[in-house]
């Protein structure tokens, strides 16, 4: 049998702590939610190797440094109305539902989104919704969001999301071309928009109405 505690404590401090990441409650989170649970179960002994993996569909779960990195720079508090665009495994959706107070997640494909949502209902977390849809245009009818992030890369930042943010709410989204993009973290401030780089990230494509044509 796998320690799977030992497993995720040793990945905060080699792959997490060791590259910057600071926020304690990013780093509680994720010694918490286990990761494994989100993958196939001939896959779960790789569950805290520092690479994304496999879900099915071509779809990645990602490296557990992006996951920390992203969820990092949203700055949750823990009375948030969050935004997660590509539900994917569901891993990223329940660290933010450890971290903020309702998390409203988007998957286009619906065998990903059920199988997510079996998991997220198996360990508790009453407070995601998963909704099987195009999120480049974000959640209309839940707008506005302290905080929202695209896990999948995108050709630019959808507008639709800048629109969805709340005043202080802060996007994150990988943007560039199909095979690398940069992270770009898009706030609103009382003056307008504020965007910043975080860097060269590769995420697989955000399809749909303001993502890649399929
Ligand atoms: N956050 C996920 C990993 C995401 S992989 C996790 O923690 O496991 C990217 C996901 O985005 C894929 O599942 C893909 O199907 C989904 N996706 C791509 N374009 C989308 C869109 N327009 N709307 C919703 N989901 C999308």
């Amino acid at each position: 049998m796998i320690n799977f505690q030992k497993a995720r404590d040793r990945m905060v401090e080699t792959q997490l702590i060791s590259r910057g990441i600071k926020d304690p409650r990013v780093l509680e989170a994720m010694r918490k939610v286990p990761r494994h649970m989100f993958v196939d179960e001939a896959l779960q002994e790789q569950a805290y190797s520092d690479h994304p993996m496999p879900i099915g569909d071509k779809q990645t779960i990602s490296q557990p440094y992006i996951v920390a990195l992203m969820t990092e720079t949203l700055q949750l508090k823990g009375d948030e109305k969050v935004l997660e665009i590509g539900t994917g495994s569901g891993y990223q959706a329940a660290i933010l539902g450890e971290l903020a107070e309702r998390v409203f997640s988007i998957e286009r494909y619906p065998n990903l989104a059920y199988r997510a949502n079996q998991v997220l209902q198996k360990l508790g977390y009453k407070n995601v919704i998963v909704r099987v849809a195009d999120g480049t245009i974000g959640w209309p009818d839940e707008a506005p969001f302290d905080a929202i992030m695209v896990t999948a890369g995108a050709p630019r930042v959808p507008q639709p999301l800048v629109d969805q943010l709340a005043m202080g709410g802060r996007l994150v989204v990988p943007v560039g071309d199909r095979i690398s993009q940069e992270l770009i973290l898009v706030k609103r401030v009382p003056e307008g928009i504020q965007k910043t780089n975080l860097g060269g990230v590769r995420f697989v494509d955000l399809v749909g109405k303001w993502g890649w044509q399929e």
